[in-house]
């Protein structure tokens, strides 16, 4: 069982890289007419980029269905992936954007550091001149102006 809590560890803090990479790479690459309304005010509930936590969810189904048929390692794999969502979710959609109204003010260090980051990264609603692509982990160096 320890070793099952560490690889959903392990693949949860290996999913910040792959977001950050996908957000730098793909989002603001070729799949940026999908992102871009992310960088446009809302129009209604949805925007187009929340297909992307649809695409995220299809190799967490994928590994959780074949590691739990086959009994391997890939339940756990995908359970760590799956973790990651409602994490993704709660600071980048709740926290942040507030897509569901709350009114608490978070004054802690790092939630300030992580709220300001994300700011940053939509200082411009370009595809090519946009900073700071993580979304938990906000790099020491950021300059941050807090
Ligand atoms: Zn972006
Ligand atoms: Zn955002």
């Amino acid at each position: 069982m320890f070793v099952n809590i560490l690889i959903v560890l392990i693949v949860f803090l290996i999913m910040e890289g792959v977001a950050f990479y996908t957000h730098k790479y793909v989002m603001h690459g070729y799949l940026w007419y999908l992102h871009k309304s992310h960088h446009r005010p809302r129009e209604g509930m949805f925007e187009k980029n929340d297909w992307f936590a649809v695409l995220f969810a299809i190799p967490s189904i994928l590994c959780i269905y074949s590691g739990y048929h086959n009994d391997t390692v890939l339940l756990w794999v995908g359970v760590g992936i799956a973790c990651y969502c409602p994490a993704y979710f709660i600071f980048h959609d709740i926290i942040v954007h507030r897509r569901i109204k709350i009114k608490y003010k978070f004054s802690s260090r790092y939630m300030k550091r992580m709220i300001r980051a994300h700011q940053l990264h939509h200082s411009t609603s370009e595809k090519d001149d946009a900073l700071s692509f993580g979304f938990l982990y906000v790099p020491k160096g950021l300059k941050l102006g807090i």
